[in-house]
């Protein structure tokens, strides 16, 4: 068994790496609630078509990353590669469509064949926000006044930068589409191979290539600004005044266009610089497509996802390992008394645990090494008298308390 490895990419969260992720869930769990988001949880795999039809045949995500596999059944199965498609479903498989709008929290993994790097794993976690109904920009303007609150809330979002964009109505998008072919057809000599491979089938995701020379040809590509219709237009100019009014600082980004092909309108992403290549750690946009792509009506939604692993990277400071106070029974027979005195801790919400084994120095060594704020000393004359010594393990101070009175000093 000694050969056995975690399967490349994956990563187990113990110690400070779970007390960060469980500190950014809570976190966002909290400020998305107080926008009035209720969580869902959504299965890990679905329908393969959950994934196929609706991200888009030419994304990357349908393209190369999924986890696709047959069950025993023979049915096709993937691992959601996200959380959006599977919320969607779940609205019109719940017959939720026709009781909106839907305010949707989730937490949790997601899955992806990508090549492993720092920032970048197998299975990945995220938060995610879907405000499902509103047609108009105030409810993108909310889901991103939301996101930043949380980053604020995580003390993060001093290091990043809100990048907005605008994909978008359907004519801006098919206008803007011409307009970009006829570009890169005449730059096509100096495009990349997968550059060259989406030129036809959707130009647009060559505005988001990390190749050093397709970023150069890149840099002078027309904006979609000169090819939107005046509703886009002014559904673009509504936002970035709501964004005004909750505060929230952004800049305007032309080369935004997200990864999955549901996405129109409303673009965005919070980057920083101080996690290398990997700098994208929130993004979403207005989807108004999709959950009629998933069989249901026409409904339109807006939502974003957030990498917990790169929020987790960014938190300064980790939340501190929980100090607790360490019971140590001085001889066998009080030992009894001691596990009384432990569970009465734990009843009063006092983190306690037994110390085992050794006499008393080398128990006290434990509960420092535990990191045990308290121990509480019990001995067979202390036991006569009705007393505990409790000792702060921080300043090495001890008195006799009395045992009844034991949980609320230490609380
Ligand atoms: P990237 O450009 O980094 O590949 P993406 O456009 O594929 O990102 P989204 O699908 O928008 O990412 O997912 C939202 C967020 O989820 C990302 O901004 C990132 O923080 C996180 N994320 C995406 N893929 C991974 C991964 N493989 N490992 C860790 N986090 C990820
Ligand atoms: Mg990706």
């Amino acid at each position: 068994m000694a050969d056995l490895q975690p399967v490349r990419g994956t990563r187990d969260l113990i110690g400070e790496d779970q007390r960060r992720h469980h500190h950014v869930i809570e976190t966002a769990r909290r400020i998305a609630a107080s926008y009035g988001f209720d969580e869902w949880s959504t299965p890990v795999f679905e329908d393969t078509r959950v994934f196929s039809r609706t991200l888009g045949e030419t994304s990357d995500v349908v393209m190369k990353e999924m986890y696709t596999f047959e069950d025993r059944g023979g049915d096709s199965v993937t691992l959601r590669p996200e959380g959006t498609a599977g919320v969607c479903r779940a609205l019109v498989t719940n017959g939720l469509t026709q009781s909106l709008p839907q305010k949707v929290f989730y937490a949790g993994p997601m899955f992806r064949y990508e090549r492993p790097q720092k920032g970048r794993y197998r299975q990945f976690h995220q938060i995610g926000l879907e405000l499902i109904g509103p047609a108009e920009p105030l409810a993108d303007a909310e889901v991103i006044a939301c996101g930043r609150d949380i980053l604020t809330a995580l003390g993060v979002a001093q290091d990043t930068v809100l990048e907005i964009n605008t994909l978008g109505d359907r004519d801006s998008h098919a206008a803007y589409r011409d307009a970009l072919i006829g570009y890169f057809t005449e730059h096509q000599a100096g495009l990349s191979e997968d550059s060259l491979a989406r030129l036809d089938r959707n130009p647009m995701r060559i505005l988001d290539s990390k190749d050093e020379g397709d970023r150069r040809i890149v840099a002078d590509a027309p904006t979609i600004y000169e090819h939107l219709t005046e509703d886009a237009a002014a559904f673009y100019a509504r936002l970035k005044e709501h964004l005004t009014r909750f505060g929230v600082p952004f800049v305007e980004n032309p080369r935004i266009v997200r990864g999955l092909d549901y996405y129109g309108h409303t673009a965005f992403e919070f980057v920083t610089s101080r996690l290398g290549a990997q700098g994208t750690v929130l993004a979403g946009g207005r989807y108004d497509r999709l959950v009629a792509e998933m069989g249901g009506p026409a409904v339109p939604a807006v939502g974003w996802a957030a990498g917990i692993e790169r929020l987790s990277m960014l938190l300064d400071a980790p939340p501190p390992a929980p100090a607790g106070v360490a019971v140590i029974p001085v001889g066998e027979a009080v030992e009894g008394p001691a596990l009384d005195l432990l569970q009465a801790l734990r009843r009063a919400g006092i983190r306690a645990e037994m110390a085992y084994r050794g006499n008393l120095k080398r128990r006290l060594e434990r509960a420092n090494r535990i990191g045990a704020r308290a121990a509480v000393i019990l001995g067979e004359d202390d036991l006569a008298r009705g007393v505990a010594q409790v000792k702060d393990l921080a300043t090495g101070t001890q008195d006799a308390v009395p045992l009844a009175e034991i949980a609320a000093r230490l609380r």
